[in-house]
């Protein structure tokens, strides 16, 4: 979902170092985990918030950036559309997800159809 210009841009800095031979599908993938780790690291010990977030947020930005870098790769490399894919997803989710029974509701789609009882 970045502009194509920066895809372009990413794709350019990775072909010029020759680095794609190492972005197999699962290298990806598990680079991708790693770095939303990065960003759960950033919150480990502490909810974060106020000034505790901002003192972060250069942080933050940097290891979302690379989440965004390595899901551009794998959705470029495996030819996934990531704007349908996420278009798609919210189409799933309103379904899941009606309303009437989701709002207020932190409630997983399978418990909210179960009433009190889940
Ligand atoms: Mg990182």
């Amino acid at each position: 979902m970045l502009p194509k210009d920066l895809v372009d841009e990413l794709m350019h800095f990775r072909a010029e170092r020759d680095w794609a031979q190492f972005h197999t599908p699962r290298n990806l993938a598990i680079s991708l985990s790693l770095e939303a780790g990065e960003v759960l690291e950033l919150f480990q010990w502490e909810d974060r918030r106020g000034a505790a977030l901002d003192k972060v947020m250069p942080q933050l930005r940097d290891e979302v950036a690379d989440v965004a870098t390595y899901l551009t790769y794998l959705c470029a490399d495996l030819g996934i559309d990531l704007e349908a894919a996420v278009r798609e997803k919210m189409v799933q989710n309103r379904r899941k997800y009606p309303v009437e029974l989701a709002k207020g509701s932190a409630k997983k789609y399978t418990e909210l159809r179960a009433g009190d009882e889940a």
